[in-house]
Order: structure tokens, then sequence, then C-alpha cells
């Protein structure tokens, strides 16, 4: 089967048309700093993924897709010249809150509710929920899945899922934890087992996405048993522009030291906090460090705070889970820094998780899953390339094949 999977995120649109049954990319699709005059898109085809990149300054994520779909009908090297034959389409959802336990088909009502769900995740459900609209219109009669990010965390015991508030909350406005990056924990955990040659079954791990947005998740015997993100994706870590748990009574302390209306705190606490933030720089990480290399002080405290999150969020899962066997790192700065993943674990060895400092730093090997830490570490230390899209593609076949 054909699919076409849209993975929209907050600054981003990462799509890719994958065919299942060979479980091949046909092409692949990445825009970043969406919503910037600096925005790009760079799109590749099969066989050979030579780049061609586009001009997307100032175009939203939806538009960024349609003018992808332009692409894919125009250029002689795409493997489609027509959008129906586009089999499926796969959309990843971040937040499905109490409406969605499962992969499921988008049909009229399964779109009102995404639309319920939208204030769960305010920088990412409205961007996925606008491209879904749009390839609604373009594409009628092709299926459209919604695969979502919080399906994998409701295995989560109630004691990791409740909030100590009056239970009156949960049971009229199901505020509750939810997490997210579930797709990519799942998937991380998958690829972990298989690198250490152990069913996931009897492994402990403790999977760190580590993007724009982050979460850790602790994953016993293959389920999620705990995670950072909570109610909505604002809670834990300290992200590119997300605060990460913070004490709630800030909130209302800067609401009534400065007459802040909801909107205002919202925006303040998803959008300008952070990494952006604190190091007044901005939210992507390379531009953070290289400004700290060269002396910032306030990029050298945001990555330090950012470092330090991380450290504890690894040794609390540490202490939630029966045994913990390997530490997971991946997405884009889990993957691709081996400065950041040398400083989170300069604070771990006691914890036995040893890092080896030749083998974190091997380059020319990104995209290959490995393990970094040394022979003996007591728990080892795996960075795994997250295939998010192969995901979504392969539980978009399947739920089509058996719908018919
Ligand atoms: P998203 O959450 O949008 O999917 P990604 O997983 O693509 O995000 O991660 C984006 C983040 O990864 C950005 O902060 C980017 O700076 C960071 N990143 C990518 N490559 C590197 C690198 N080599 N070193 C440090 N950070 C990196």
């Amino acid at each position: 089967m054909l699919v076409l999977v849209v993975n929209a995120g907050s600054s981003s649109l990462k799509s890719q048309l994958i065919e299942t049954h060979g479980k091949e990319a046909r092409m692949k699709c990445l825009a970043e700093k969406v919503g910037t005059p600096e925005a790009t898109m760079t799109v590749a085809f099969a066989p050979d993924f030579h780049k061609a990149t586009y001009d997307v300054a100032g175009l939203s994520v939806a538009r960024c897709l349609e003018k992808l779909l332009d692409i894919m009908v125009s250029d002689p090297a795409s493997p489609i010249s027509r959008l129906d034959q586009i089999e499926a389409i796969g959309n990843r959802i971040v937040a499905g809150g109490e409406f969605f336990t499962r992969t499921t088909l988008i049909d009229d009502a399964a779109r009102r509710n995404l639309t319920r769900c939208e204030e769960l995740a305010p920088l990412h459900n409205p961007p996925a929920d606008e491209c879904i609209d749009m390839l609604r219109t373009l594409l009628p009669n092709t299926p459209q899945v919604a695969v979502f990010d919080t399906a994998f965390h409701q295995t989560m015991p109630a004691k990791a899922y409740m909030y100590p508030l009056p239970m009156r909350y949960y049971d009229e406005y199901s505020i509750r934890r939810y997490g997210a990056h579930g797709t990519s924990h799942r998937y991380a955990a998958q690829q972990a087992a298989a690198l250490l040659e152990r069913p996931l079954s009897d492994l402990g791990l403790i999977t760190c996405h580590l993007g724009n947005g982050g979460s850790i998740t602790a994953v016993n015997h293959g389920k999620s048993i705990d995670t950072t993100m909570g109610f909505t994706p604002l809670e834990g870590l300290m992200m590119g522009t997300r605060s990460g748990s913070i004490d709630p009574a800030i909130i209302t302390y800067i609401m009534r030291r400065e007459g802040k209306t909801f909107d205002e705190m919202d925006k303040i606490l998803n959008n300008e906090s952070g990494v952006l933030g604190i190091s007044g720089i901005g939210s992507d990480m390379r531009d953070v460090l290289t400004a700290a290399e060269n002396g910032d002080d306030r990029a050298e405290l945001a990555i330090d705070m950012y470092v330090y999150r991380i450290q504890k969020a690894i040794g609390s899962y540490y202490a939630a889970m029966t045994r913990t066997d390997a530490v997971v790192m991946t997405a884009g700065i889990g993957e691709n820094s081996a400065h950041l993943r040398e400083r989170i674990f300069a604070g771990l060895a006691h914890m036995g998780m040893i890092l080896d400092k030749e083998r974190n730093d091997v380059t020319g090997q990104i995209g290959v899953n490995r393990i970094i830490s040394i022979d003996d570490s007591p728990i080892k230390i795996c960075v795994v390339t997250t295939n998010e899209e192969m995901r979504i593609a392969c539980e978009t076949n399947d739920l089509v094949s058996q719908i018919g």
C-alpha cells in the first residue's frame, strides 16, 4: 500500500511516501523552521534521494504540505503523477485525550473529536488538523488515519497518570497524564531490544526522546509505566520553547503581577520559555550550542538546565522501575548531539550508566542504531534513529486493510 505519512510539528513538517509492502520510503520531505523567514523544505525521491531545497518562508505547515503535493505530482523523479495514486494517509497526532485510545480512521465524528483535543496540544494538534482538512478536500476518497502519540501510554497505572487534585477534575474533565511521543518511545524500545538481542518483554528501558519537544518514558517489559509529559505536552523536561515542569503557583503569580490573560500565559509557557526563554537566542539547540561555545553565558545556563532536568528524570525512572537494562537516546538532539549525551551521562555514571567516549563521538554512523556505553557498563546506553514515519505507515496500512 502506498501511504503518505504526515508528521506536522510545531515548527516542522516531516512527510514520507512509503510503500508498506516492502517497507520502503519513496519520498522524504523535511520542512524546518516553518513559520519563520528562514524556513526551507527539502524533498527527495527514491532511489537516489537527491535533495531539492525549496523556499517556504512564511508558509504555514499545511501550506508547506500543499506545496509538497504539487511537487509530488509534477516532479519527473516522483513515483506518482496523480494524487489519487496515494492509497492512504497516516497522520501523526500528538494528543488524543480520552477520545482516542488507538489508531483511528478519520471520519466526520473522529474529525469533530480531533478539534476537541486541540487544547491538549496547542502547538501540535492544530497544524495537524489543518493538514487533515486540506487533504480531505484535495483527496476526498483517500482514507485518512490518525496515529496518536498518547496511545502507547495507555498502559500507565493510575498512580502514574492521576494528579493529586480533587477527584472531580478527573471525573468531570478527564484531567490526567496522557503523555506524548508514544509512537517514538515504543519504536525506540523495540529497536533497543533488537540491539541488545533480548526480548522487549524481559527489559526495563528508559527511553529519551529529545527533539524540539522532549519526553522520557519508563518502559517496563515493553509497556509504558510512566512518562514525563502530562495532561498536555507542556509538562516534564525543559524543551525548545516550552517550560516543562515548574511550580504551578508561578503561573497565578505572574498573571496577577502583570495582569496576563489565560491565552497570554499559555503563550509564555508554550512559545517563549524553555531553551529559548533562558538563552534569549532561539529554540534550535544547534544555535544555542554554538553560542555557548562562543562564550554566551545565557546559552550555557540554558544547556546546563536542559541537561540537569534530563538527568533528574532518568534518575526518577530508575527509581520507578524494578530493573533498568538500558537508557535509549533518540530524536534530533538525542541522536545527533554527542556533546549533550556526554554531558548528560557524565552525571549518571554512579548509577551504572557509563558512556564510552569514543563510541559516543563516532561520526559517520548517524542513522545507525548503536550501543555507546562501555562493554561492562551495568546499564547500556543506546542511540536509536527514530523512524516514526515507518511506524505510522505500517499502522495506517494495518487499519485500512482491516477495514477494507
Ligand atoms: P521535533 O521535535 O520538531 O521532531 P527533532 O527531533 O527534529 O524535533 O529535533 C530538533 C532538535 O534537534 C533541534 O533543537 C535541533 O537543533 C536539534 N539537533 C539536530 N541536530 C543536532 C546536532 N547535530 N546537535 C545538536 N542538536 C541537534
